[in-house]
């Protein structure tokens, strides 16, 4: 207990933790984004379970089938009619993580909420830890992948280049290398509900909403089985999301570029015309030229580009369409049930 909350003390963020007690008997929501899992998902159900009953609290499966091509669907109703507590929510389609995970906080009817992927790289024993600093007074108890040597190089060094830029760029303070595995207390699910926007970045809408929050330092193994979901072309977009969703940085830096480059124009203009009354017309120059045009032009193509990421962006927001379409709903038991039998 001790050196559990001196870790707590240690990495705590935000503000200080919440005074008085918790509820004795909270239900527990496990909210879960499946797409294309059937390889790894009754390991999971065998891996969370016993760490659930431990706890010693009720609890609820929220599953979302995020357009699964495959049995994952079939698996969990299965399970559900046998009266596995909780609920399957099926999309209409593959809606993405994000809009996944907005379902399942929509549907979670908890006092607190874990969120957790399918695939075990989320260790289930931590969730007895989140509890224990959620009791202790923080509603937010987020895991923090110290290790992840099990993420090719690739994906670390470039992870750790859009955390470095985030941080830099945004002004929100969102903990590196912190995944969306994390327990969550009502307060901050409400408070996530109430984010009208359909550019879902999680992780930076956790860190937007604040509230008391500990870190719990994991190694992340690698997925027990089946396959990632996420290539290096959606990663990127999924970056771009981040920054464009917490920052207008990069669409103000080029009022600052502009001011400069033609400051530096009008001087060099000045120089020239100068020189030309002067010493008299000097025709060579072609080089300079070519390489002053190509150069701006870039420039201008690279601050369109930027301002086509936010405008595409306006766009989708200007839609107001739904996040996600719920297909359909499939309801299991409870754990009271489950106590009887
Ligand atoms: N996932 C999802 N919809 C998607 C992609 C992924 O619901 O479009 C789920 C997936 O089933 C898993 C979790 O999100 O439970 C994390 O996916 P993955 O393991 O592929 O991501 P990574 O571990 O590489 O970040
Ligand atoms: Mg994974």
């Amino acid at each position: 207990q001790e050196p559990f909350m001196q870790a707590a003390e240690a990495s705590k963020i935000y503000v200080s933790r919440r005074q008085g007690s918790r509820p004795a008997t909270p239900l527990l929501s496990v909210i879960v984004p499946v797409f294309n899992e059937e390889d790894v998902i009754l390991h999971f159900l065998d891996a969370t379970r016993p760490v659930l009953e431990r706890s010693g609290l009720k609890y609820e499966y929220v599953f979302i089938d995020d357009g699964s091509r495959d049995a994952t669907a079939d698996i969990l109703a299965a399970r559900l009619k046998d009266g596995l507590p909780g609920r399957l929510l099926g999309l209409s389609r593959n809606f993405g993580k994000e809009a996944a995970l907005s379902a399942g906080l929509e549907a979670a009817k908890g006092n607190i909420a874990v969120i957790i992927d399918a695939d075990l790289q989320d260790p289930p024993e931590l969730i007895l830890q989140m509890l224990e600093g959620w009791r202790a007074g923080y509603d937010v108890v987020y895991g923090l992948r110290v290790d992840r040597s099990s993420d090719t190089l690739m994906k670390r060094s470039t992870a750790g280049m859009f955390y470095r830029l985030f941080d830099r760029l945004a002004n929100i303070d969102m903990p590196a290398n912190a995944g969306d595995f994390r327990l969550i207390d009502r307060a901050v699910i409400d408070a996530l509900l109430r984010l009208p926007e359909r550019n879902r970045f999680m992780k930076g809408l956790f860190a937007w909403v604040g509230f008391p929050a500990m870190a719990l330092p994991y190694e992340r193994p690698p997925r027990k089985a089946g396959t990632g979901k996420f290539n290096y072309w959606k990663l990127w977009n999924f970056a771009l999301d981040g920054l464009t969703g917490f920052t207008t940085l990069p669409l103000r830096v080029w009022f600052y570029g502009g001011a400069l480059v033609s400051l530096a124009a009008f001087a060099y203009a000045l120089y020239l015309t100068l020189r030309a009354f002067i010493s008299g017309i000097d025709v060579p120059g072609y080089t300079s030229l070519m390489v002053a045009l190509l150069f701006f032009s870039g420039v201008q193509l690279l601050s369109i580009g930027m301002i086509g990421e936010y405008i595409a962006r306006l766009f989708n927001e200007a839609k107001q369409r739904p996040v996600y379409i719920l297909q359909d709903v499939i309801e299991g038991g409870t754990t009271d049930q489950a106590e009887q039998d």
